[in-house]
């Protein structure tokens, strides 16, 4: 099989070891001249590690990254509002761990035999000539390919030539995320919580800190515009434990500004296209589960490519990875929800709630990667009851 893969961020390139593992070796293009740069951090729950692992990278991974035993959420002030031990919920897949991003690129990549890598080349264009895709690329070259995979993040350029109706949903909230030292000693994945405002530090090794800041803002107002990171109004918000390390950013250290987006699509195949990553489905990052699909992706098309022929392993990747990312995709819209919601409202239902919630909104992405829809179906259901409970709970206290 002749297989392009566009894209070498996480999709791309876990699809490429991933098929290298199954004896498959494609082409893969990536837009920048040396591949990502980007410098922030990562934090990857439990089924990361499980993933690497299949792709016979953690013990690499792991050396390198910090792990994290418990994520705590405090409100502005830094009282503790729960607390969960992530081994409670992991425990069947593996560590939750933290590091910076260019660590899981460079090892992904690095792990790379005999795909041929080519940077600095985009595509300009697919056609599909029966079974084949004819991609014309931007150096003027052409190639005919069995299997064109998209691994071209949200803004995707193989999306928006097969499926050109579909754009990048804005969230609601923008972001600001930077690497600085670690003057306070966070110990674990501690969010403050604000009044539509959030600052998240996670511990990523050798005395450093990944700091990541959201803030609810409509879309009009942000439109088209790169904010500087407010570090004022951040300050006056939040306390201890966390606003020390507002005030040490390096200057050689860029805060890095995004608009928070995703992307939400009912197939992911046109023909011989397939989508995978965040060009299928980018999602809101407060469920941190971004690396983790690409990677589960990647491993469950490789392998359904080696074991079938390609129509019906892009049928077997759609029915094995859909229910599993639109669990995501309703997990993150509900988290996103609820960080809006009043403080009278949401720091009772934090302290009631926020450990029986942790653990529901993850405990189906510890079940192995080839989960049935009628299995994730029972994890939805049982979600809805325990949201309609408490919500119900918390209506009768009010009226
Ligand atoms: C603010 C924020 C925080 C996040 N935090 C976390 C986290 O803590 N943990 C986590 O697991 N996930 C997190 N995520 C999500 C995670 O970053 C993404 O899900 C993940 O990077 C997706 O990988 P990808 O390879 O699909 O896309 P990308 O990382 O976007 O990679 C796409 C690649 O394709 C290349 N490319 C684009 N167009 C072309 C083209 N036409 N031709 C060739 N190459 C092209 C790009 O240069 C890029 O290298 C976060 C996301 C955001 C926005």
């Amino acid at each position: 099989m002749k297989a392009l893969i566009v894209g070498g961020g996480i999709a791309g390139l876990a699809m490429a070891r991933a098929l290298e593992q199954q004896g498959i070796i494609a082409d893969l293009i990536e837009r920048k001249a040396d591949g990502p740069q980007e410098g922030a951090g990562l934090y990857l729950p439990g089924n990361a590690a499980r993933a690497l692992e299949q792709l016979g990278l953690l013990n690499e991974i792991a050396a390198l990254a910090m792990p994290i035993e418990a994520q705590r959420i405090l409100d502005s002030k830094g009282r503790m509002l729960s607390v969960t031990l992530t081994k409670d919920v992991w425990a069947s897949c593996g560590l939750c761990l933290a590091l910076p991003r260019s660590v899981l690129h460079a090892t992904l990549r690095n792990s790379l035999r005999d795909t041929r890598l080519r940077f600095d080349t985009s595509i300009s264009g697919i056609g599909q000539l029966g079974e084949k895709s004819i991609v014309s690329f931007t150096d003027g070259a052409r190639s005919e390919y069995d299997l064109v995979i998209g691994a071209d993040g949200i803004n995707s350029t193989v999306r928006q030539s097969a499926f050109p109706e579909v754009r990048p949903i804005y969230t609601g909230n923008v972001c600001w995320r930077f690497i600085t030292k670690d003057t306070v000693g966070v110990r674990d994945w501690t969010v403050m919580l604000g009044d539509g405002t959030t600052l998240l530090a996670i511990p990523i090794g050798n005395g450093r800190v990944y700091v990541y800041a959201d803030m609810a803002v409509g879309e009009r107002e942000v439109r088209d515009r790169v904010w500087q990171f407010p570090k004022d109004t951040y300050l006056s918000e939040f306390s201890l434990p966390l606003s020390p390390l507002l005030l040490s950013i390096p200057p050689q250290n860029p805060v890095h500004f995004g608009r928070v987006e995703q992307v939400v699509m009912d197939d992911w195949v046109k023909g011989r296209v397939v989508l995978i990553g965040d060009a299928a489905h980018a999602s809101s990052p407060s469920m941190a589960e971004g690396a983790s699909m690409a990677m589960e992706d990647a491993l469950v098309l490789a392998e359904a490519l080696a074991t079938s022929d390609i129509t019906d392993a892009l049928a077997t990747y759609m029915r094995r990875r859909k229910p599993r990312v639109d669990w995501v995709q309703k997990q993150c819209a509900a988290r996103d929800k609820m960080r809006r919601l009043p403080s009278w409202l949401r720091v009772p239902l934090l302290k009631l709630a926020g450990n029986v919630l942790y653990r529901r909104s993850y405990k189906p992405l510890t079940e192995p990667i080839w989960t049935s829809t009628l299995s994730m179906l029972h994890h939805l259901v049982f979600a809805c009851v325990v949201v309609l409970v408490i919500g119900t709970a918390f209506m009768g206290a009010f009226i």
